[in-house]
């Protein structure tokens, strides 16, 4: 008989009063530790990836947290619209009538007050209703809180067909210059494959008794102090289940590391997703694979900066360049023949040009990804350089310029304070 009482909130490491934002926080943190892309091959982080995974699921859906709040576990089982009636009715503080705690029949203590309360009605209702005249260890009324709380749990068996296969992401870090002309990138990813030997079917033929609930097609669940069956959700309640695959181990899919080549187009994007449809993981039993997504981590320069499509370059220049204008050669992302080194073009300085003034490069930055022929500019920032004069004929003729240029550039912010 299995018990499915698991502590979500201690999973998580967060009080039962935790907000969703801690409880997206916790699992965010925990998730970053022991994601399998950062364990790989670690069996106990997977096991713990697991349960932290399931943990968050059930709390972060606010529907299914009020569930597991009242019962102490969560099913998809149960509905959630009778989980609140059952909330509200508290049927938890016992049903009516009084007298002594009784205890069910089979060893099964229920703290519950069934005094007055008839249940020759339901005795085996459980068992009865799939036809399957097992020994209920319930003690005779388990199978039927169903009943009792009519419509609680929902009487479909879920269905345990085609599932369409996850989506996974990866992030890909590539260079700069990969990033700016395109290029091919090489990585590994790991994948759900369909399994070969049952093709995605999971088994391979025959069935067994279910291991979950040993052929009763219940398990006991634990809802706050009483404990109660439900239909078990490995089998659906049949109480049988195909024989596993021996291969894939009932997956239906197995795990597969495998090289993945791809291009990028030039002028991608550092954060640019890349999605390869139906590259994800596989489904089973026919269900469709799922995407895999590429997030682009494009790499740094020394000297080009990327905004966009647009180039940003900070280029030295002499004050007697800015003064007096000069023609002065800036480094661009061209190549001219080269293997590796920038291109260069010749950029005019204005007579006059101040330090961090901007002068743009038409259509000198990054082919477009997303418009075909389009491409961004280069934005040059001036950056003027004071010379280091030692000798004193240079002294004299700047104190000379000096004298010639009396003006105070501190004037007018002095004037205004
Ligand atoms: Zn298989
Ligand atoms: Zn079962």
């Amino acid at each position: 008989m299995a018990t499915q009482t698991k502590d979500y909130y201690s999973a998580l490491g967060v009080k039962k009063t935790a907000s969703a934002e801690d409880i997206r926080k916790a699992f965010r943190k925990l998730a970053r530790k022991y994601h399998p892309d950062v364990n790989p091959n670690d069996k106990k982080s997977e096991e713990k990836f697991k349960e932290i995974s399931e943990a968050n699921d059930v709390l972060s859906d606010d529907k299914k947290r009020k569930i597991y709040d009242q019962f102490g576990f969560y099913s998809d089982n149960i509905d959630p619209a009778a989980a609140e009636a059952a909330a509200r009715g508290g049927y938890g503080g016992g049903f009516p009538g009084g007298g002594a705690r009784s205890s069910g029949r089979g060893g099964q203590e229920v703290p519950f007050d069934f005094g007055g309360f008839d249940f020759s009605g339901f005795q085996g209702g459980g068992a009865r209703e799939r036809g399957t005249p097992k020994e209920q260890s319930g003690g005779g009324f388990g199978g039927s809180f169903r009943d009792i709380f009519g419509g609680m749990f929902s009487r479909e068996s879920k269905s345990r067909g085609a599932q369409s296969g996850t989506d996974l992401e990866y992030q890909v870090s590539v260079d700069f210059w990969t990033a700016v002309r395109g290029g091919s990138v090489k990585l590994e990813i790991q994948r759900q494959e369909t399994c070969s030997t049952c093709k995605g079917k999971s088994s391979t033929g025959g069935s067994i008794e279910c291991p979950e609930c040993h052929g009763s097609g219940q398990v006991t669940q634990m809802g706050g102090r009483m404990k109660f069956n439900i239909q078990c959700p490995k089998c659906g309640g049949s109480g049988r289940v195909q024989n596993a695959c021996a291969t894939c181990g009932g997956d239906g899919v197995v795990t597969k590391r495998e090289p993945l080549e791809f291009r990028i187009k030039a002028g991608t994007r550092d954060g640019q997703r890349i999605r390869l449809a139906g590259k994800g993981n596989a489904g089973t039993d026919g269900g469709a694979a799922g995407d895999l997504y590429l997030i682009v981590k494009a790499g740094t320069h020394p000297v080009f900066r990327r905004v966009g499509d647009d180039i940003h370059v900070t280029v030295p220049v002499t004050v007697m360049e800015a003064a007096l204008g000069a023609k002065i050669d800036v480094p661009t992302i061209d190549t001219h023949g080269a293997q590796d080194g920038a291109g260069r073009t010749q950029l005019k300085i204005p007579p006059g040009t101040q330090t961090g003034q901007k002068l743009r490069l038409r259509e000198k930055g990054v082919p477009s990804a997303a418009h075909e022929g389009a491409r961004g500019d280069e934005i040059v920032e001036v950056k003027i350089v004071v010379p280091k004069v030692q000798d004193e004929r240079s002294k004299e003729i700047l104190r000379e310029l000096a004298k010639l240029n009396p003006e105070d550039p501190r004037a007018e912010m002095l004037g205004e304070v």
